[in-house]
């Protein structure tokens, strides 16, 4: 067989679009182009399997195999050579096909008699819809060019897919983003909502997969081009002295906007028929196919980096912009594969949920949505490409699941979820200004955590009595630039406003680690949870800490101050920057400044070492705050980020309580008011138990403090203590199901 040429493809590409544009339904369609593209090719064989469902693919047309295998032969995922094409993305391209590993013979199809075998996915930005098979009796491998040629068909008939022009009876032909799906991720934020799906980055439609004019549609895709990399070099003319990480990327956006062998790609595949669009999608999907095979981070940010430039090429080329003109349905559920903390916070309080193909517990928009209390589902995996704006969608921030186009039956029973909980929250509310008073007599003072001015909104309405943990670098996360010192203060006057004249504890800056300043060089550490954060950087560098401690200051103005250190891991860096608050002090007074009325200073106790410090250290501490997450994480040697052993060790096992209690001794011999404000303190039943252990003061998330009032004004802490020491006794590794068996029991 020769080899293909240039005008061939583009014609049967031609032939291809004309059949999509002619009469017919999706099955009729389907079986002229199995036989337009054996033809063209000179096969005797051509056949186009679709998935039925993610599993499981189905003989949709053929030309060359019996006609009566059609939508009876099916095949699961990976099971012979069309199973490995649809399982791996990539086309398998042999001469002998009976004698290639996987192969599965298929005695209805009567395929033993053909030898060589060429199949490529149809797959559009990385989503697979099927495979396009070629076979023929002559035993020869297909060349490169043909190999390339099938692929360009290929994309063209999934994009023909994606505008539903093979729908038809049956699952296969199913008319595509119709069917409910539904997806695993993890939790970022509980809560269940209901909504309609609102893409933050709609994606653009190609309408004109197959152009007639090479010659123009390089010239158009040329023009792109040049634009594209105009906007990107404005981009970096824009970042000019801009933090290193920004620049790195516009960097990287350039390196590919010039990359010569992007653009040949995409040139070969306009000169096989495609339009520009079209083959800067075909690129773009190819990108995506490989970023799955990625393990590498920096190489797979640098395939996100060419997905984002192809996607900024499709607007050039459509013209279709970010704002697509659609309107936002009044229950908005945002989707996107990421979204930054100021984004989000622009969209605010308006949103249902958000969902994220990507995203982590301890990313910025993770830590935002907390703020706004907003179910958030992360590691979507596919979800944009899948969800279409306005589809139903609904999302069980608990369970880490989203559904999409739900059956009628899930969604009834999810909605019986979210009316159990508004009933719940109904009950809380009847709380609201009662006591955290357990039947022994015990009060706990419940409070809440905040960082933003989009928290304090909840302060009245849940009851909180206080907030005992203001994690003020979200205020520095959110923002592009350093904040001065003047917004500081008026934000934290605002911050102690909306708390009516309760106490507020402000943390200073807790930096490093996962939360990184957009406009702060971050620092290469291997390990940044253990490395350069918090209270080091302050005492290190400490220009902003010392601005950040005048702003408390000049806030408080007669009012009371609670100030607390975060991430302390032994006493000389408590004395230290305690010196520093007490520097200031004596500063402000010298200038005339009105002081704070009273002026408290504490440190959070995250790490085991400081809970072996000498009592002196207790003595000099005016109140202790367990930070709970990251306590735990050093504890367990367990990082709190990495989702493969964040939930592997339990805050109620034995040796995690006997610690703390360990620590309430401490702090009771010294006399230290003592607190705990990791989440953990918002969940009902470990609340209870560190209640049970003598912390008197638990701050939390605003929507936990109905449901741990409501357990602990039902409960005992003396029986809880009793049934956490006998199961310490007994010798269990965790009291955890003693103390749920004992709850149950509880009227
Ligand atoms: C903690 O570590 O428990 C804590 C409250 O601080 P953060 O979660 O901000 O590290
Ligand atoms: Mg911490």
């Amino acid at each position: 067989m020769p080899e293909r040429s240039e005008t061939e493809s583009r014609k049967l590409l031609r032939r291809l679009r004309d059949s999509l544009a002619g009469p017919g339904r999706g099955q009729e369609r389907l079986d002229r182009i199995v036989r337009l593209i054996a033809d063209s090719m000179g096969t005797e064989v051509c056949s186009i399997y679709l998935f039925r469902d993610p599993r499981t693919l189905e003989l949709c047309a053929t030309q060359g195999l019996r006609a009566a295998a059609v939508h009876q032969t099916r095949l699961r995922l990976g099971e012979g050579l069309v199973g490995r094409v649809a399982r791996t993305g990539r086309p398998v391209n042999t001469g002998n096909a009976p004698a290639e590993k996987g192969f599965r013979y298929m005695p209805e199809t009567g395929e033993e008699i053909y030898s060589s075998f060429l199949g490529v996915p149809i797959q559009r930005l990385g989503e697979r819809r099927g495979v396009l098979v070629v076979q023929s009796k002559a035993a020869r491998q297909f060349t490169d060019d043909e190999v390339y040629a099938l692929e360009v068909v290929a994309m063209v008939l999934a994009e023909m897919a994606e505008l539903g022009a093979f729908t038809g009876e049956g699952a296969a032909l199913a008319r595509p983003h119709q069917q409910p799906v539904t997806f695993r991720g993890a939790t970022g934020q509980e809560g269940a909502a209901e909504g309609h799906v609102w893409l933050h980055e709609p994606r653009v439609v190609v309408t004109n997969p197959v152009a007639d004019d090479p010659a123009a549609e390089v010239a158009r895709l040329r023009a792109a081009v040049e634009r594209l990399r105009l906007s990107v070099d404005d981009m970096l003319a824009a970042a000019g002295g801009a933090d290193k990480d920004q620049r790195d990327v516009l960097e990287a956006y350039r390196m590919f906007a010039h990359s010569r062998g992007w653009i040949r790609r995409m040139e070969e595949d306009i000169a096989l028929g495609l339009s520009a669009e079209a083959a800067v999608e075909k690129e773009q999907g190819a990108a995506r196919a490989r970023l799955e095979h990625v393990p590498d981070p920096y190489l797979r940010e640098r395939l996100h980096d060419i997905d984002d430039l192809s996607n900024r090429l499709l607007r050039l080329l459509t013209g279709q912009g970010r704002d697509t003109g659609a309107a936002m349905p009044p229950d908005p559920v945002l989707v996107a594969r990421n979204i930054g903390p100021a984004e989000l916070l622009d969209y605010g309080r308006n949103l249902r949920g958000v969902v994220l193909e990507e995203g982590s517990v301890g990313s910025h928009a993770a830590i935002v949505a907390r703020a706004l209390a907003i179910p958030l589902v992360i590691q979507a995996a596919r979800i944009t490409t899948e969800a279409l704006n306005g589809d139903r969608i609904l999302v069980d921030g608990d369970n880490g699941i989203v559904h999409l186009r739900p059956e009628e039956a899930v969604a009834a029973a999810f909605r019986d979820k979210i009316a159990m909980q508004t009933e719940a929250q109904r009950r809380y509310a009847s709380l609201r200004d009662l006591p955290a008073t357990a039947r022994c007599g015990t009060t706990v003072s419940l409070v809440m955590n905040a960082g933003l001015m989009a928290d304090l909104p909840s302060f009245v309405g849940s009851g909180a009595e206080g907030v005992g943990l203001f994690r003020t670098e979200l205020q520095f996360l959110v923002r592009s630039r350093v904040p001065r010192r003047s917004e500081l203060a008026a934000l934290y006057a605002r911050v102690m406003d909306a708390a009516r004249g309760t106490r507020v504890v402000f943390r200073t800056l807790d930096i490093g680690s996962d939360k990184v300043l957009p406009y702060m060089k971050p620092q290469d550490e291997p390990n940044p949870a253990m490395g350069w954060r918090a209270i080091r950087v302050g005492l290190d560098r400490p220009g902003v800490l010392r601005m950040q401690l005048q702003a408390l200051i000049r806030a408080a103005a007669g009012r009371p101050l609670a100030v607390m250190f975060p991430f302390v891991a032994e006493p000389g860096e408590f004395h230290r920057a305690r010196a520093m608050l007490l520097r200031e002090l004596d500063r402000a007074a010298s200038l005339g400044h009105a002081l704070p009325e009273r002026v408290e200073i504490g440190a959070m106790l995250e790490t085991p070492s400081l809970a072996f410090a000498p009592r002196s250290f207790f003595e000099a501490a005016d109140f202790v705050s367990i930070g709970g997450n990251d306590l735990k994480q050093f504890f367990f040697a367990a990082d709190r980020e990495n989702e493969r052993v964040r939930r592997r060790y339990d805050t109620l096992d034995v040796s995690f309580l006997s610690f703390v209690q360990h620590i309430v001794a401490r702090c009771a011999e010294a006399g230290t008011p003592l607190s705990f404000c990791g989440e953990d303190a918002g969940r009902p039943v470990e609340a209870v138990c560190l209640a049970a252990l003598g912390i008197r003061m638990l701050s939390m998330r605003p929507a936990s403090i109905g449901p741990v009032k409501h357990l602990i004004r039902r409960v005992d802490l003396g029986e809880a203590r009793a049934v956490i020491e006998a199961a310490r006794t007994a010798g269990e590794p965790s009291v955890r199901p003693a103390i749920t068996a004992w709850l149950a029991r509880q009227r």
